[in-house]
């Protein structure tokens, strides 16, 4: 990457990094008593603008306040196969229409004490590890800016690692799909859980906070292929006992 041609200075010395990042820390969690409970309560909408705010200042020389503006974070509470996300939206002539970064709330409040592994750095409370989620997708954001499209190539990596010092993607800390994958549950598993006085089976459709399972029942609402009824329950992911 030619460094140069980057309006903000870039790559950060290591000590840079983690002082800005902990600026940024004390200033949000000055503004939100929600933030800074462990674990988190939430954090408010004006505590998000405030985060793209501080990092766009800090970190890029206000660099995306100029080049997309129209870039707000927001907190969702369905997000839950991802910590964060980026999106954004472009018009007919591919100009950028609109751009946000999606935090997850779920993941967010789940988060208890540390240290976790996170794009490659140790992290010790989930406020740091939920700033660090936004860096990640705080780059997706700038490379777009900076050139048109966004990925996890060798120049996201190298803007990743020289704005904020993270060396790899992948972290310790499971989304709920990947949690339940781990306790071997999948879309299709057969699963028991406990409804009222008895013990249902059925089969695994969907895993989010919750699991849709489609448990067989003569005058169910739903019909397969073979005419099979079934009726739908949303269970707990802990509920559910994996069927052999
Ligand atoms: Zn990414």
């Amino acid at each position: 990457m030619r460094t140069a041609t980057l309006p903000f200075a870039f790559p950060l010395e290591a000590a840079e990094i983690l002082r800005r990042r902990s600026f940024i820390l004390t200033r949000l969690c000055a503004q939100d008593d929600g933030f800074c409970t462990i674990p988190v309560q939430g954090i408010g909408e004006d505590t998000l603008a405030e985060m793209l705010r501080l990092y766009d200042e800090c970190f890029l020389s206000g660099y995306l306040k100029r080049a997309m503006g129209c870039l707000r974070v927001t907190l969702s509470a369905r997000l839950i196969s991802s910590a964060g996300k980026f999106l954004c939206t472009r018009g007919m002539l591919k100009q950028i229409k609109s751009a946000e970064i999606r935090m997850s709330g779920d993941f967010l409040t789940r988060l208890d004490e540390g240290p976790f592994q996170l794009n490659g750095l140790s992290v010790a409370t989930p406020q740091e590890a939920f700033l660090v989620v936004f860096e990640h997708e705080l780059c997706h954001a700038l490379e777009t800016a900076l050139y048109g499209q966004t990925g996890h190539s060798a120049r996201f990596l190298s803007l990743a690692k020289g704005l904020f010092g993270h060396t790899a993607m992948r972290h310790s800390l499971p989304t709920r799909r990947q949690e339940a994958a781990r306790d071997g549950l999948v879309v299709g598993s057969r699963v028991c859980f406990p409804y009222r006085e008895s013990m249902l089976g059925g089969v695994v459709t969907y895993i989010g906070k919750q699991a849709t399972v489609m448990v067989p029942d003569a005058r169910g609402e739903y019909r397969d292929r073979r005419g099979q009824r079934y009726t739908k329950y949303r269970v707990p992911l802990d509920h559910l006992k994996k069927n052999p």
